[in-house]
């Protein structure tokens, strides 16, 4: 495949945007080579500016998960634009998303709408620390909870990708009240506890996180910090911009049955427009302004372009009771395919998967926290990244991400992508 037109435009985008893009990730710089610059996508499918079509695994980082340009989002998105495209007054579209969200998650009365994922976990964690008069969090080493301040320590993905998780920019009074857990070490979480007593707001954790690859949560592990939450006056913080209504229409919620105080939400509930969430109990939610004492605000918070697009999306989730099973069964069989293929050549790897999360890991040790992620192998992670997209597949262009699987491939598209694999395992070695 040839990338002429993308690396002129790449070339372009670096003299007037900071190494070309607005998000690090979407740079290659752990991959190498010249990011491809998507000029349309429908369905399953990427088409380049190249003129390339790509199998897309990654569907914008998870809100795709009906596929590109599903139609009844794009259609409420266009009827909703020709009436206006914000007001900063609220509308009867808010109530309706928002009461359709909470009553397909488990545990939450209310939800305020913001604008990314990363402005729902930076409001979550000040909500949390004003309920609570504390003023400590823990967060986990590899979870990534959007760009705030408070949550670049440690932060899996883009941060990890470049070798730099202590963003310079972040002080050290802020850094102070983060507290770094490893995942699925419950009695690291337990010392934290016991070395500051009475001092911690909240933990907000991914429940299968997906920001170093894909590491779902050891079995006992999140009702082990529900236990701790509960003993403590601490409230548990479910992360869910990536798990939300991706893994169950309730999310990792309803998967694991946990009850979490404060969810997040990012990504799927936006259906592909730029919205983020957070919810709760009542009590919680009324500590929120103009009720209560806890400010955050927003001028495009509710957007009805968004709110639209949103609200499509979860009907759409909503509506069909057999999403859930397909997109595990899809991903199963992919799991399956990539397996043998990779089992053949005798590559050593690691494969984790929840639902439709997936991450392929160059590593012969199990991979459960951010340390094991580390040491998978990038340079055959590398080789087969570019073999991928040679072939017409686009994974992440990193170690460190999970890939997302969309309602919208067929098992054909499943069939080309583990023979692209088969054809590229005897390059892996
Ligand atoms: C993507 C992501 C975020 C940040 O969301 P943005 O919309 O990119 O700000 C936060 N938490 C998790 C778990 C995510 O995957």
């Amino acid at each position: 495949m040839l990338y002429q037109r993308s690396s002129r435009l790449f070339a372009e985008a670096q003299e007037v945007i900071p190494g070309g893009v607005n998000s690090p990730v979407r740079a290659f710089k752990a991959v190498g080579g010249t990011p491809v610059f998507v000029k349309e996508a429908k369905g399953a499918y990427l088409y380049d500016e190249d003129g390339n079509r790509l199998i897309d695994y990654i569907n914008s980082w998870g809100p795709m998960i009906l596929g590109h340009a599903y139609e009844p989002v794009v259609n409420a998105v266009v009827e909703r634009a020709k009436k206006g495209t914000s007001f900063g007054m609220p509308t009867e579209l808010e109530t309706e998303i928002a009461r359709l969200a909470v009553s397909m998650v488990p545990n939450i009365d209310k939800i305020r709408f913001v604008n990314s994922g990363t402005e729902a976990c930076m409001s979550a964690v000040r909500l949390a620390r004003g309920y609570t008069g504390r003023e400590k969090i823990i967060k986990f080493s590899g979870c990534y909870h959007g760009h705030s301040d408070a949550f670049l320590i440690q932060a899996g993905s883009g941060a990890v990708t470049f070798g730099t998780p202590n963003s310079p920019g972040v002080t050290q009074g802020t850094a102070k009240d983060t507290l770094l857990a490893k995942y699925n070490d419950i009695d690291n979480v337990t010392s934290l506890f016991e070395a500051n007593e009475n001092e911690i707001a909240a933990i907000i954790i991914e429940p299968v996180a997906g920001n170093m690859g894909c590491i779902p949560p050891k079995e006992g592990f999140l009702q082990a910090l529900r236990d701790l939450c509960d003993a403590n006056g601490t409230l548990l913080i479910f992360d869910e911009v990536m798990t939300g209504f991706r893994l169950a229409k309730g999310g990792a919620q309803e998967l694991f049955g946990i009850k979490a105080d404060i969810v997040t939400f990012g990504k799927v509930i936006g259906g592909g427009l730029p919205v983020g969430a957070f919810a709760a109990r009542k009590e919680i939610m009324d500590y929120l302004a103009p009720v209560g004492p806890v400010y955050q605000a927003g001028t495009l918070s509710g957007n009805p372009l968004a709110m639209a697009a949103g609200l499509e999306m979860l009907k759409a989730i909503n509506r069909d009771n057999e999403i859930f099973k397909r997109l595990d069964e899809k991903t199963a069989y992919l799991e399956k395919g990539i397996r043998e293929k990779l089992d053949t050549e005798n590559i050593e790897y690691t494969i984790n998967r929840t639902g439709s999360m997936i991450s392929v890991h160059f590593s012969n040790t199990p991979v459960t926290d951010f340390l094991s992620a580390s040491s998978g192998d990038n340079d055959t992670f590398k080789k087969f990244f570019h073999g991928l997209l040679k072939e017409g597949a686009y994974i992440a262009p990193s170690a460190y991400e999970t890939w997302f699987i969309t309602d919208a491939l067929t098992y054909q598209d499943l069939d080309f992508t583990i023979n692209a694999v088969g054809k590229i395992a005897p390059q892996l070695k």
